[in-house]
Formats: structure tokens, sequence, C-alpha cells
């Protein structure tokens, strides 16, 4: 892409992002900043996610709209962790030289169409040129201050549950076809089921992105707890308990609430299903029908299995 096109293709981002409907941005693309106007007793909560030719996605696998819709449904995933309400986004994309315009826009029509759906508004970003292609999404939420869904709230004694369905993605990206192909593609964030935990009481709530074994230690770390899985998981149709347990990019979220408070067993037309309880114990440990689960989900800075 030349230099000379960017111009146009900043025009035509532009015109691809939503309209500011009560975002709170009242300044968007096109200034040196864009402008975020809070409202009273609101907080504001960030996430940022990179998305790496070759490390999130192959370019003759992933068609353009899915790696834009991903890009930013990873990082609405954690503003439904939070029990947020989405505001904006900020879009930074380094294009390699086999992108073209065609791929360009694409991307952003995937991004866009999503940020329509959840009010998220595109607010600015970046244009640049790299090896290979790298992009990073910033998504800023807002939420009712202090009331956050914080990962280091869940007590020894507390329920554990999760949203949906695990190990769909794993599966989809191994067969590439079908549903679970979908589930790896176009992952729906929680955003509407992340708030009525929020407003339910929920102890602890983060969002499942490298596989349930890792992303449980996680939260009993910053909880200083263990956890006892001793109830079935619920295994997307076809996928193999090794993926539900250990597969990456389920975006489901996992949660913890107090055994007294009695959660349905559906909510937002999304199944919540008991794992497992919370226990006093070595921070971390998580043990799975009496022997211990190793965290074995996706971690960037670990040799994985598959490696060696
Ligand atoms: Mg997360």
């Amino acid at each position: 892409v030349s230099l000379g096109d960017e111009r146009q293709i900043l025009a035509r981002i532009a015109a691809m992002a939503p309209a500011p409907r009560n975002s709170g941005v009242v300044l968007g693309i096109g200034d040196d900043c864009a402008i975020y106007r809070p409202t009273f007793g609101e907080e504001l909560v960030l996430t940022t996610d990179m998305v790496i030719e070759d490390v999130h996605f192959r370019r003759h696998m992933h068609p353009p709209e899915a790696v834009g819709y991903k890009a930013l449904a990873r990082g609405l995933s954690d503003i439904a962790a939070m029990g947020a309400t989405p505001r904006f986004c900020l879009v930074s994309l380094a294009v390699a030289g086999w992108v073209d315009e065609a791929w360009i826009d694409g991307f952003y029509r995937g991004l866009c169409g999503l940020a329509e759906q959840t009010g998220t508004h595109l607010a600015g970003g970046d244009l640049s040129h790299g090896r290979q292609l790298v992009c990073d999404v910033v998504v800023a939420g807002s939420v009712v201050a202090g009331e956050a869904l914080r990962r280091d709230g869940a007590q020894p004694g507390d329920i554990l549950y999760i949203s949906g369905t695990l190990g769909g993605a794993a599966l989809g990206l191994h067969s590439q076809q079908g549903e679970a192909w979908q589930r790896h593609t176009h992952p729906v964030p929680r955003l509407a089921l992340g708030r009525r935990l929020r407003e339910l009481g929920v102890t602890a709530c983060m969002d499942l992105s490298d596989g349930l074994s890792l992303d449980l230690q996680r939260l009993c770390l910053a909880s200083k707890v263990a956890a006892l899985l001793a109830e079935e998981v619920p295994v997307f149709p076809g996928a193999s308990l090794e993926q539900a347990l250990h597969g990456g990019d389920d975006y489901e979220l996992l949660f913890t609430a107090p055994a007294e408070r009695a959660l349905p067993g559906r909510l937002e037309d999304v199944r919540l299903t008991r794992i497992g309880t919370i226990v006093a114990g070595d921070p971390g440990v998580v043990t799975h029908r009496g022997t211990l689960l190793e965290p074995l989900g996706y971690d960037h800075f670990r040799q994985q299995p598959s490696d060696s």
C-alpha cells in the first residue's frame, strides 16, 4: 500500500466507523486525540490486545473480516469479564507487503460490524507498515465506580461456574469447519451476561482466553485460593475433554458466587454450569476429579507441548 493511498484509506475507515451513539466520545477520528467525556460516578476499564500474523492468524486460512472481528472481540470479552459496557476502541495496524486495500477494507468491515453491534465507537488509531502484519486494539469500557468484576474476589466456599461450553475454538482450529470453526473465528463476547453477573453480585470473574486449566489457575492465584473441579465440564459437541480443559480462545466467562446465592441455569440466553468449588489451600492449585490439573493452556512465554 503506497503512502498516497493513506488518506483515502482513512476516509473509508472513518466512513465505516459506527456513529458515536451514547458512547461518551465527543470527538472521534480526525484530530490529534479523541475526546471522551466521563459521566459522574463512572470508572473506565481499559484493555489492549495484539493480533500478529502467524501467531494469532494465518493469511491463507483466516479471511480479513474474521481477523478484524476477532481483533476487537478479544478486547470486548475482557470488558465483558469486568461487568462493564464498551465505550470506544483505538486500532493500530501495521500492514505487511502482501496486504492490499481489499484486505484492509475487509479487516475494518469485520471490526466495525462488531463495533456497531456492541455500541463501541472506533475513536482513533494508527496505520503503518511492517515486515509482518501486526495489529493492536485498545478497548475502553465503563462501569459504576468500584463495581467492576475482578479476578481476586473468590472466597473459599464459593461455587465455580462457567458460561456456555468449552473446547469449541480448539476443535475449530483443528477441523476448520462447521460451528466449531465459527467459534474459533467469531467468538461472541458475553457482554450482556457480564453486566448481569455484576448486578447479581458474583465475587470474581474473568474471561477464558487461554484455556480453563491456565485461566482458572490465574483466578485462584489472584484470589489466593485453590479450586476443586468436581462436576462435569460442559464440552462443545465433538470436542474432547482435553480441548475443553486446555484449549484457548473460547471467550466464555469463568466466575464464582457464594453458595447461598443460587444462580439460574441460563442467563441472557447463555447456559451457566456449576463446575466446582473454591477451597482454602495452596494458591493456584486446581484439582480435577482427585488429581492435580496441570495448567496446560496457552502461554506465549512457555514452550508448548507441540514445540518440543
Ligand atoms: Mg481476559
